[in-house]
């Protein structure tokens, strides 16, 4: 018997002296060194009571015991269930509660707020800190470092991930050992990744962004990752020219290119850039080009389904696309109302099927029922459209399309034109209650540095392009848009702020 996201990911690289992971600071830990961290935390896991098909939930500072935790889970059968560390207790005990984990990891410093919460739970807590010690960390100092493997099958979940909770509460998704392996096999192919690469890792691994696609793939490929607790310049610009690759969210690009140092010399050595998580803009995609001579892979996933898209690795990368379904995925648009396949070019849902695709919401039967069909097509929530030549253009999420005197109103579209309005730097478009239109165009504008925009002048500027029932009714100026920490816009936060603008 075997378990083949334990053996793809980790068994295979049982032994090696070879670096898997190193730290800002030049420290580096082998694949050998990292099993056998793993493996002593399995046998944590086992003393406390875990048992294969359990929930355990970490909400621990990025570190690489915190993803030797991750691999414990594989290897001893036990569901990972990774937490972001910006939720608070109330939100953690949600988590807690509904995924009924067995064993909660925390921080010392949120030991005193989590103590009620693991108890109201019945959840053992445990403390492993972000420099790897903790309770649970000295539980684990006496363990053997080598752990019998324990069978799965790639029916087997593996993770439960909860969603980014950008358009409502946080839903658990159910993730197979398929879901995963198949995923990683799929993208390391696609993106060439091989033993001689270096990943350059600053995304958070509580996300499938940071922990399935550039862990699992960097695993797969025997690549070599620069672990780094979160996006800081400097250091991201000392660690370029070790590199071969990176992937980040949209927000990395920008700021990297607002730095002078940020030049073709510095990314010399670098094969590949990806983006993802939330909308690439194009201006950031060209701009990039010119700056670095890169031209940056934009793909498109989410917490239920690992990837879908990707542009391609030979052949052009098309700004503002997310390319084409992986091998093995298929993607249709369909109409919202009837659930059939629209005219070719036409927007509307992205649907998705193949072996990525979850298992469903744990415990919530009645949103699974809504999101994913029977033939097993998942409703991602996205709006549309496939290009002539068959790129994904995604045009917003359909919980953000704007609905104005019974007109459908895509946001995407105001917002191209809004960004290209010299001295705005990005927008975002919602809608919000009006007594007579149902919802009105609002356009919020962030202003490139100092600019003073001046709103009834860029109203008259796009309005030539636009049918005048999309005209926004009012242009508002902020510093900046709300973002979580995957660098997505929280439109639901903008709509509550300016939900009485018309009453
Ligand atoms: P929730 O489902 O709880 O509302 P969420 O959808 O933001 O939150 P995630 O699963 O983290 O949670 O994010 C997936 C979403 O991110 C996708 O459905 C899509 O809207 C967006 N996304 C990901 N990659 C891209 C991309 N390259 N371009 C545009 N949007 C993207
Ligand atoms: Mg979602």
């Amino acid at each position: 018997m075997t378990n083949p996201l334990y053996d793809s990911l980790f068994g295979q690289h049982a032994g090696c002296d070879t670096v898997f992971i190193q730290m800002a600071d030049g420290m580096r830990i082998t694949h050998a060194e990292f099993l056998s961290l793993a493996a002593q935390y399995a046998y944590v896991f086992r003393d406390l009571g875990v048992k294969p098909g359990d929930r355990i939930a970490v909400q621990i500072a990025k570190s690489p015991q915190a993803l030797a935790i991750y691999a414990a889970c594989v290897q001893a059968g036990i569901i990972f269930l990774p937490l972001n560390t910006a939720y608070t207790a109330d939100e953690v005990s949600y988590f807690v509660e509904n995924s009924g984990a067995r064993v909660l990891i925390c921080d010392a410093k949120q030991k005193q707020a989590l103590i009620p919460v693991a108890a109201a739970a019945g959840s053992i807590l445990e403390t492993l800190n972000a420099d790897g010690s903790g309770s649970f960390a000295i539980r684990a100092e006496t363990q053997s470092v080598s752990f019998p493997t324990v069978d799965r099958t790639l029916d087997d979940l593996a993770a439960f991930l909860y969603t980014s909770g950008t358009t409502g509460r946080s839903k658990g998704a159910m993730l197979t050992q398929g879901n995963l392996l198949s995923n990683a096999k799929v993208l390391t192919k696609e993106w060439r990744f091989t033993a001689e690469d270096v990943l350059l890792h600053a995304l958070p691994i509580f996300h499938t962004h940071g922990l399935f696609v550039a862990t699992n793939i960097s695993l797969i490929a025997g690549s070599k990752m620069i672990f780094l607790p979160k996006f800081d310049l400097d250091v991201m610009i000392d660690m370029l020219p070790q590199s071969t690759t990176m992937m980040g969210v949209p927000t990395f690009y920008t700021r990297l290119l607002q730095d002078h140092r940020f030049s073709r010399d510095l990314t010399r050595d670098m094969r590949l850039f990806v983006s993802g998580s939330a909308p690439l803009l194009a201006e950031t995609h060209v701009q990039f080009e010119k700056q670095t001579g890169h031209s940056i892979l934009e793909r498109y996933g989410m917490t239920e389904t690992n990837m879908n898209t990707s542009n391609p690795y030979d052949g052009e990368r098309r700004a503002g696309t997310v390319g084409f379904p992986l091998h093995g995925t298929e993607i249709k648009i369909t109409d919202s109302a009837t659930g059939a396949a629209v005219s070719p070019g036409s927007i509307g849902e992205i649907e998705v099927r193949g072996p990525n695709v979850f298992k469903g919401y744990w415990q919530m039967p009645e949103k699974t029922a809504e999101e994913l069909r029977e033939d097993g097509f998942f409703i991602t929530g996205d709006l549309g459209q496939f290009d002539e030549d068959g790129y994904l253009h995604i045009v917003g999420r359909s919980k953000d399309l704007i609905i104005s005197g019974g007109y459908n109103i895509y946001p995407k579209e105001i917002e191209l034109l809004l960004d290209d309005v010299p001295g705005v730097l990005e927008s975002a478009v919602i809608g919000v209650p009006h007594a007579d239109f149902g919802e009105a165009v609002v356009g919020i504008l962030v202003p490139d540095g100092d600019t003073l925009l001046d709103p009834d002048q860029i109203k008259s500027s796009i309005g030539n392009s636009l049918a005048r029932f999309k005209h926004p009714q009012r242009l508002i100026t902020m510093s900046e848009l709300p973002r979580n920490t995957m660098g997505k816009v929280q439109k639901k936060a903008l709509r509550e702020e300016f939900k009485d603008l018309f009453q």
